[in-house]
């Protein structure tokens, strides 16, 4: 059994072993898009790989039967209603089988959100085939599922690859619900302009109406739920695919079946139904293994929603009782204050737990919040609880505890002494007007923390009115205390402060290559990433590769796809480089003394351009192999090498580790580093001698 990160490979582990073994790799796959595009990838690369499922024409059946008794094929994806017909169990056992791979193996579960109930037949394929390795495969999994995944495929005996399932390209943000879709046209106008997202909401109300608020805000976007037609739900994920729209708005439905690789953020409008679901809908951000943003919104109305299904769901006590906690880990997650990661994967991945708690890559790492006491608070927020007798819910009590007006409908259940309605009853409550100094925000978080350790609980057929549970009382008699931090609400200045890492595509070559690459993927009708992903295209600019075996080692290429498009692709990096000589004769002619520092700075005056800019312009040069140090850096010969040398045994300088591994890399960036160790070494040293 495998478990493993999305994106970190894991397909790999069952097509590697398909192709060693004789025979071919049959794998069983829940979704038909999901099928095809892992055919078309492995079809790129050269391996023979097809798909059966029932939709197709008889012929196409027929077609890929006959390969596969040919033994011309490499690996067959299935999905498991055509893998339980009779006729291809047949077939199969006149065939050499290498291994059958059980891929999303958690969708045997009947407990999970992913439940596939064919997946449940699947334990016939250690009777049928006792002597054929079976591998499961899953993203994510929790003790349950595991548990259930080893039982129904008699995995008893097997081996568990349990890898961390930790993305660590992926940024968490985590906030409390307040404005809501502003909050998300904010977060997605800072950080996301532009790029390649999915907006999950609960309901398809709430979709259309997000995707009318953000379409107002000509942001290009689509709705996707199950009420939309099938054939139209399939345009819809094309356009998609294709990057003609950008944002999904959807429910949980959208997803499964997307293998988008490029999409950069992942958003939350409510709560996600638990954190399994949350681990997959989340792991469909950054599979390209760039940088990419989870955001998550949260409320009360949305807990409340949660729990009421849960209490009105009909199912047996036992999984009522498992969904209370999950729901109940969920809330743990999101109003903690430590590391979002750390949390996360005490869950997921207790064997990978982290001893450090800051990531540097979550909310509640970026601002640290303080933690506060707040037992006092916490006490007449439950004496106000008391008083209202089950009566109200939490926004209203917050009001009065903070000496509000209450509206006339939100008043009137409270009854008066002699059992009279009375409008201002509540005005003449003990605690009213108790806690008016704090705000509504910090009387939302003091709830927020009696909710989840359980001291209060909900009443009515949506959880609205809110009342105390018998575990209140330990706080009552004063025998506990409570500490809380409160809540965070992100503002622009705080998306901007953690901006997002993808200067690179604004690289002249880049862009070159982008129209490369999409042209191509026109022409044979593919996406653009099953051509190259972004990260491709990333190294392609970082190392400008000469000649075919240096193209071929770049990321995601392979000598196949190298020897195919070398020709385009070394087109464009000579066009670059000739383009960039013609620069330099004119900085050369421009700059007669380039050593000299305050040529530089005339330079850099003339042509408009700030000292950074020069920088990045003299680094380019540098790295592209057209001048050498000492012809551009403010520094003799002799200088450089003692800067190198010194710089090289310095351990405390900041980029020294990130330099070393691009040096290491990259023969070309040599020089980019030497220019950057000798600006550093100037800054660190500030010595005038240098420059002499
Ligand atoms: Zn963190």
């Amino acid at each position: 059994m495998v478990v493993m990160a999305t994106g970190s490979g894991k397909s790999l582990c069952y097509q590697l072993p398909s192709l060693l073994r004789d025979g071919v790799g049959i794998v069983i796959s829940p979704l038909i898009a999901l099928m095809k595009d892992q055919v078309t990838e492995l079809e790129q690369l050269g391996v023979a790989a097809a798909c059966l499922y029932t939709g197709q024409s008889w012929q196409q059946q027929q077609e890929i039967e006959q390969q596969l008794k040919m033994g011309a094929l490499d690996i067959l994806y299935l999905s498991p209603e055509k893998l339980m017909s009779h006729s291809t169990l047949q077939q199969l056992h006149e065939i050499d089988i290498a291994l059958f791979a059980i891929d999303e193996a958690h969708c045997i579960w009947s407990w999970g959100d992913y439940f596939r109930p064919e997946y449940q037949q699947l334990n016939l394929l250690a009777t049928e085939f006792p002597r054929i390795p079976r591998i499961a495969l899953t993203a994510t999994a929790s003790q349950q599922c595991r548990e259930a995944i080893i039982q129904q495929l008699s995995l008893e005996d097997a081996q568990i690859y349990d890898e961390d399932i930790d993305r660590n390209n992926l940024i968490y943000w985590v906030q409390p619900k307040q404005r809501g879709n502003k909050q998300l046209l904010e977060f997605i106008l800072c950080r996301h302009k532009g790029h390649s997202g999915i907006v999950y909401c609960s309901t398809r109300k709430q979709v259309e109406e997000l995707q009318l608020f953000l379409s107002a805000e000509n942001i290009a976007c689509e709705s996707y739920h199950a009420g939309i037609e099938a054939s139209d739900r399939w345009k819809i994920q094309q356009r998609f695919m294709t990057d003609e729209t950008s944002v999904i708005v959807a429910t949980v439905a959208f997803g499964l079946g997307i293998n988008k690789p490029d999409v950069r953020f992942v958003a939350h409008m409510g709560l996600p139904q638990n954190l399994d679901a949350y681990l997959q809908e989340t792991g469909r951000a950054g599979r390209d293994g760039q940088e990419a943003d989870v955001w998550m919104l949260f409320g009360l109305r949305d807990y409340q929603r949660r729990l009421s299904w849960i209490l009105n769901e009909e199912t047996f006590e036992e999984k009522r009782q498992f969904e209370l906690q999950q729901l109940h880990n969920m809330m743990d997650y999101i109003l903690d204050h430590q590391c979002r990661r750390k949390k996360l994967f005490e869950y997921y991945s207790p064997k990978h737990q982290r001893q450090d708690c800051t990531c540097h890559q979550c909310d509640n790492c970026f601002f640290i919040k303080k933690t506060t006491e707040i037992t006092e608070d916490a006490r007449k927020a439950l004496s106000a609880v008391h008083h209202c007798k089950g009566q109200l819910g939490v926004d209203s009590i917050i009001k009065i505890l903070r000496g509000k007006k209450l509206s006339n409908s939100m008043a009137l259940p409270l009854e008066g002494k002699n059992g009279n309605k009375d409008e201002i009853a509540y005005q003449s409550l003990s605690v009213y007007g108790l806690g008016a100094e704090q705000s509504t925000d910090y009387w939302r978080s003091v709830f927020w923390k009696l909710i989840l350790e359980g001291a209060v609980c909900f009443q009515g057929e949506y959880c609205e009115l809110i009342k105390l549970a018998p575990s209140c009382k330990a706080l009552l008699k004063g025998e506990e205390t409570l500490h809380q931090s409160g809540l965070k609400y992100f503002t622009t200045q705080d998306f901007f402060s953690h901006k997002y890492q993808d200067e690179y595509k604004n690289h002249p070559l880049y862009k070159k290559l982008q129209s490369l690459r999409s042209a191509l993927a026109t022409k044979l009708s593919l996406y653009q990433y099953q051509l190259f992903s972004d990260e491709t295209l990333q190294q392609l600019v970082e190392k400008m590769p000469q000649n075919i075996s240096q193209l071929s080692v770049i990321e995601g290429m392979g000598k196949m796809r190298a020897q195919k498009y070398a020709d385009e692709i070394f087109g464009l990096i000579q066009q670059y480089k000739d383009q960039k000589c013609t620069e330099l004769k004119h900085v050369l002619l421009d700059l007669p003394q380039i050593i000299d520092p305050q040529a530089i700075e005339h330079y850099a005056v003339t042509k408009a351009l700030t000292l950074q800019e020069v920088d990045q312009q003299f680094s380019e040069y540098l790295r592209l192999g057209l001048v050498h140090p000492h012809q551009i850096l403010p520094f003799p010969k002799e200088k450089i090498q003692a800067v190198i040398a010194e710089w090289t045994f310095q351990t405390d300088l900041s980029g020294r580790v990130e330099a070393q591994q691009f040096y290491k890399n990259q023969y070309e960036s040599h020089w980019f580093n030497c220019f950057c160790q000798a600006q550093r070494f100037l800054q660190q040293t500030n010595n005038k001698e240098a420059i002499e």
